[in-house]
């Protein structure tokens, strides 16, 4: 509280006092009420809570696609309309949100066209090898699986080089074993360049196993209930998903999300 960091080259997300109010007819939801979080630069940040608890909202609005009601959000010393001006950001959502009528390769090009940058062919090879779609540059989203639109979406959100990745819940609709085999395309991507994350996931497990930081939040209104720091060493391994520090991490934020009795 009450310290000035702003623009600090240390500082990854910094949010303070965001409140956020829709107001739908006669009625208005208090999404946000009053979040603070902060983390450093290059950290991975994952939101965790029920739904309708807000954690879209404030990916939105860190993106610079919503506005607040009240209170600032800063990402590596930028304001949103700063972070979408600059080619900084990648930016995936649950569902892959590609260009229908594009092949991969074109909807992998597609941030870099909008930027107004070259698109290397080399480049955009390499990112479909990293997410293991070779063979498929030409094909349309509508002949691939979910699982690998979403790693179109991966491979769009991460063309610009993003400093920024803001991403909502992106195996959110995949089933368990493609969910587990894209955490760790994730963690790897991550760890050769680390960008300042926020991943929005009701995974705890994959919070767990990706993060820094997992930010628990409280439904209407939003509230962080709690910054729990993941001290596990990286690099992560999956065989880290079995120690008991693992567990125990799984179990304590499983109870701040759902109470000793499994209420909410
Ligand atoms: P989460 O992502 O945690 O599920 P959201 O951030 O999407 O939650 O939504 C938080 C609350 O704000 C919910 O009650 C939701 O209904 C409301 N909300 C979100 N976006 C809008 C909108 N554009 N108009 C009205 N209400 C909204
Ligand atoms: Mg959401």
């Amino acid at each position: 509280m009450g310290k000035e960091i702003s623009g600090s080259a240390t500082t990854g997300i910094e949010i303070s006092g965001l409140s956020k109010t829709f107001t739908v007819g006669r009625n208005t939801v208090n999404a946000l009420d009053s979040v603070d979080l902060r983390t450093s630069h290059g950290a991975f940040l994952s939101l965790l809570g029920p739904s309708g608890c807000g954690k879209s909202t404030v990916l939105r609005i860190l993106a610079g696609l919503d506005e607040p009601s009240a209170g600032s959000a800063r990402i590596n010393g930028m304001s949103p309309e700063q972070l979408r001006g600059g080619a900084e950001l990648g930016i995936a959502f649950q569902d892959s949100a590609l260009l229908p009528w594009r092949s991969v390769e074109s909807n992998i090009r597609l941030p870099l066209q909008v930027a107004g940058l070259p698109a290397e062919p080399d480049r955009i090879a390499e990112l479909i090898a990293l997410v293991g779609l070779e063979g498929f540059e030409k094909a349309k989203p509508a002949q691939l699986s979910g699982g690998m639109r979403q790693r179109v979406s991966i491979a769009r959100a991460l063309v610009v080089q993003p400093s920024v990745l803001l991403l909502d819940e992106p195996f959110g609709a995949l089933d368990d074993m493609t969910r587990q085999r894209l955490n760790l395309e994730l963690l790897r991507i991550w760890t050769e360049k680390p960008a300042t994350t926020l991943m929005v996931t009701h995974g705890i497990g994959e919070a767990v196993f990706l993060s820094d930081v997992v930010a628990v939040m409280s439904p209407r209104p939003g509230r962080v209930l709690e910054l729990v720091e993941i001290d596990l060493p990286r690099p992560r391994t999956p065989e880290m998903m079995r120690t008991p520090e693992f567990h125990k991490l799984c179990d304590y934020l499983s109870e701040l999300l759902f109470g000793r009795g499994g209420v909410v």
